[in-house]
């Protein structure tokens, strides 16, 4: 029996993983789940479980559960997720988290002995190196998520590091993948939020129509395989069905393939290295697919994806300023606030003007994120002025 801790329980990966776990009641429990400010889903879930404990964004919401459910222990803000992140004998933290607000709790979880599942892929965009070297110091290990890395670790089984080439990571495009940089202009939010094939939270699919997220995405295989950015390629590839690729010195290619649902990555972290059923309401049918379609990726037309790479070849504290600015114009666009294209100038801009340090403490990466956040903030104000 798995006892689970569980951050981000009311969104689209911890709905998800609450699924998953339910699937298999005699081998996960939950210790603890957290949830932001949708209380009334996290209300739903310690109704239908026997959770210890629980946490919520605001102290408000925490004083007001803590009446209704007195048999739990009860947790607030970011102090409280670093509480939950740090509680002794449970077995695997999963950060289901959206945002930088992911990148302590990580931490604080391997820092005191835990193993992490992953799916706030901003932890490694923002920290890779602290939580690279926490893992070393502190011997524990990271199992991803997100489909992609997901896809990579199952391609890697049973082979040999050294005889690696290459990964290659495939991208469907999100939402606006059939339309030329011309006919981005006047693209709506609610338009971004129609992704070809995936469903999933607000922010990764606005991040996944910037290409943003296949950005992110790269810098996250960098430090979760320890492979440099020249041995990490991105295909385009319409029917999100090849999930990634690993290619060997021999050229030997190994794709895992899916369906387009996120409990099967999400159970693979849960059990590495073994395997259970998963019930799935339409398993991947290759012959109803019939054709699979690739091809390169148009930096220009996704300079974002570009950016990543550039920021992450670089270093330092750029990777973390990108994100920072990427979460606020994201939610500004979303807001509709600023247009489409203006998500790219302002993520651009703070990379540009960042000034460049390395990473060595928790207070750099702080540092990072609040550069790119006020960067951010401010072009917003004079695009409103
Ligand atoms: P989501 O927005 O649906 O859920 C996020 C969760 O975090 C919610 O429970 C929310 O209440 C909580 N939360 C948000 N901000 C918080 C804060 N400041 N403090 C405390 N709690 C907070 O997001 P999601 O789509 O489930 O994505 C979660 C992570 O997984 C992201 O990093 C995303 O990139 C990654 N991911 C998601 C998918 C997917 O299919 N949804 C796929 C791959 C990777
Ligand atoms: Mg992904």
């Amino acid at each position: 029996m798995k006892k689970l801790v569980l951050l981000g329980a009311t969104g689209s990966i911890g709905i998800q993983t609450i699924d998953v776990v339910h699937q298999h009641p005699d081998l996960f429990s939950l210790e603890a789940v957290s949830a932001g400010r949708n209380i009334q889903a996290l209300r739903k879930i310690l109704k239908e479980n026997h959770i210890p404990h629980a946490c919520v964004q605001r102290e408000e919401d925490c004083l007001a559960l803590q009446e209704e459910f007195p048999d739990v222990c009860w947790h607030w803000g970011d102090e409280g997720l670093k509480e939950l992140s740090a509680l002794e004998g449970y077995d695997l933290l999963v950060n289901a988290l959206v945002g930088f607000a992911g990148f302590i709790p990580t931490l604080t979880g391997i820092e005191s002995g835990h193993d992490v599942a992953l799916a706030n892929k901003e932890t490694l965009v923002c920290g890779g190196a602290l939580i690279y070297d926490a893992l070393k110091k502190h011997g524990r290990s990271l199992y991803p998520i997100d489909s992609e890395h997901s896809a990579i670790f199952q391609a890697l089984q049973g082979n040999r590091k050294k005889d690696v080439k290459r990964l290659i990571i495939t991208a469907s495009g999100g939402a606006f993948r059939n339309l030329g940089r011309d006919e981005l202009t006047n693209v709506t939010a609610a338009q971004a939020l129609a992704h070809p094939n995936w469903s999933m939270g607000a922010k990764i699919t606005i991040d996944s129509a910037t290409m943003m997220n296949k950005g992110f995405e790269v810098t996250e295989a960098h430090w979760l395989f320890d492979i440099d950015y020249d041995h990490i390629d991105v295909i385009m590839h319409d029917e999100s069905v090849v999930h990634s690729m690993v290619e060997y010195i021999d050229h030997s290619i190994i794709a895992q393939m899916g369906a387009p649902d996120m409990r099967l990555p999400i159970q693979y972290a849960l059990t590495w290295p073994d395997r259970y059923p998963l019930m799935q309401e339409e398993p991947l049918d290759l012959a109803k697919i019939a054709t699979l379609h690739f091809k390169n990726p148009d930096f220009k037309r996704f300079p974002l994806l570009a950016l990543a790479y550039e920021a992450g070849r670089k270093g330092g504290n750029l990777s973390a300023v990108m994100n920072a600015a990427n979460e606020v114009a994201n939610l500004a666009f979303r807001e509709g606030r600023i247009p489409f294209l203006a998500i790219e100038d302002i993520v651009a801009g703070a990379v540009e003007n960042a000034p460049f340090k390395e990473l060595k403490t928790v207070y750099d990466v702080c540092e990072a994120d609040e550069f790119g956040r006020s960067y951010a903030e401010e072009q917003l104000r004079r695009l409103a002025a």
